[in-house]
């Protein structure tokens, strides 16, 4: 929705015939949609009033493209609002490296604890996750299941008979014994900030010394992640911020605010609930997608590390041969699917946005659900009428839409669809795996 907001804002700006009460009044809009998004009300007011000073100098009104001067300072403003971020996590030889992870519970804490040992284990570091959350009940069983499923080793000891320090400190112990070089420390989590809490995290901070101490915050919890951060960060002097559930329908407040209101930057967003769903955070990248341009460096990113690429160049090669079946489809459904739900992949691609943004609200679109119906009608197809899709009559449309629970129109349409499809994808495999993304992009 903000993105929908802003654009119009910008959109009518870019439109009009621009003055500087035009400006003032479009820039009122634009603190309007910041203001629904859940942005905090200084930084929006602060936000417009620098946007505002700089737009209505004599350049932008004389430019040749005023409307096109102001998205671009607009961005730029968006980019220094959040960032900058330096994401580095420095590992010295023979030297333990400790990260203090902190959060309210329930923003996603453990999960973002399992998230980046996964990381930083893939990035060639020895992790071990520590469960000094003692606090709630299941947060240690929980650890040592995400820990099996990442190959991390999990230090914990029982709760009625620890403290927290005193695990930690073990744990540290335990680490050097296995040649580890990251402590990542689970600490506890309360409903909400409260002394006890901050003396418990305190107390930790002097007695492990954490190299950065890192906030967990929920960005569903729009402002009250930013005010928690506040808290947490005059308590224990924080390193960074990493926001959980961007994925989700959230407002996109708190990315705007948090580094506004704390001065401490997002370095990692969780996008997913899945222990693969963690990003660095980019300021830059963050703008483009709130300015419904698009993020195809991440699109990108995300494609080269989960899709298997001697399956995508067998496919090429097929499309190229004009041999792509609709069993080959089905493994292109798949492949795309490992890059994540299909409407955060929408979001990433410029234009989107805004598509994705009004996607939501229609509800009743949603792409997810008509890839599984796809797969079921494909799925009720012989093999042979995967690959010679042309001998599908009627009786055998009838037959493939009663197995998948379906209508023969809607096979029908798959029919056309993936005809019109594989025209286009012979055409596109010729093209190099850069340029077909530029093709995206027009
Ligand atoms: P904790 O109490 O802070 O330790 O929270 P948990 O790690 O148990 O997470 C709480 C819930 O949030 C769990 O259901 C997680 O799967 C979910 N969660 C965590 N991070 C994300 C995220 O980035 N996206 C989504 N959609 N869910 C998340």
């Amino acid at each position: 929705a903000i993105t929908q907001n802003l654009t119009e804002a910008l959109g009518n700006m870019a439109r009009g015939k621009l003055s500087e009460s035009n400006i003032r009044d479009g820039m009122a809009q634009v603190r309007h949609a910041l203001l629904e998004a859940d942005v905090n009300y200084d930084v929006a007011k602060d936000f417009c009033d620098r946007v505002t000073e700089e737009a209505v100098g004599e350049q932008v009104l004389k430019s040749l493209k005023p409307g096109e001067q102001i998205v671009g300072i607009v961005y730029r403003e968006l980019v220094n609002l959040m960032g900058p971020v330096d994401h580095s996590i420095e590992l010295r030889r023979g030297e333990m490296t400790v990260l203090m992870m902190c959060g309210l519970q329930g923003s996603g804490k453990t999960t973002t604890c399992g998230k980046l040992a996964k990381m930083l284990k893939e990035e060639g570091a020895k992790p071990m996750l520590v469960a000094a959350d003692l606090q709630r009940p299941a947060a240690i069983e929980q650890l040592k299941v995400i820990g099996e499923q990442i190959g991390v080793p999990v230090y914990a000891e029982p709760a009625d008979r620890s403290s927290p320090v005193k695990v930690c400190q073990n744990g540290r112990k335990e680490a050097n014994r296995q040649g580890c070089n990251i402590l990542i420390l689970d600490t506890a989590g309360r409903l909400h900030v409260d002394d006890a809490l901050m003396k418990e995290l305190i107390e930790i901070d002097n007695r492990l010394m954490p190299h950065q101490a890192l906030l967990v915050c929920d960005a569903m919890t729009g402002q009250d992640a930013v005010n928690s951060a506040k808290s947490f960060n005059e308590a224990l002097e924080l390193d960074g911020v990493i926001l959980t559930k961007l994925d989700g329908d959230t407002r996109g407040g708190a990315a705007l605010s948090v580094k506004a209101v704390t001065g401490v930057p997002i370095k990692y967003i969780g996008v997913g609930e899945q222990l693969d769903r963690l990003e660095q955070f980019h300021p830059d990248r963050m703008a483009q997608r709130i300015l419904g341009q698009g993020d195809v460096a991440t699109l990108l990113e995300t494609a080269t590390r989960v899709l298997d690429e001697d399956e995508m160049a067998r496919q090429q090669q097929k499309m190229l041969e004009g041999k792509f079946s609709l069993d080959d489809f089905l493994k292109a459904i798949d492949q795309m699917k490992k890059m994540g739900p299909m409407k955060s992949l929408m979001k990433l691609i410029p234009g989107m946005g805004q598509i994705a943004g009004a996607m939501d609200e229609l509800g009743d679109m949603d792409p997810d659900k008509d890839v599984k119906r796809l797969r079921a009608m494909i799925q009720s197809m012989t093999l042979d009428e995967r690959q010679n899709p042309d001998r599908i009559d009627r009786s055998r449309r009838n037959r493939i839409a009663q197995g998948s629970g379906t209508d023969p129109a809607e096979v029908n349409d798959l029919l056309k669809q993936f005809k019109g499809m594989s025209g286009m994808m012979q055409k596109m495999a010729g093209l190099s795996a850069t340029d077909r993304f530029r093709e995206v992009q027009k």
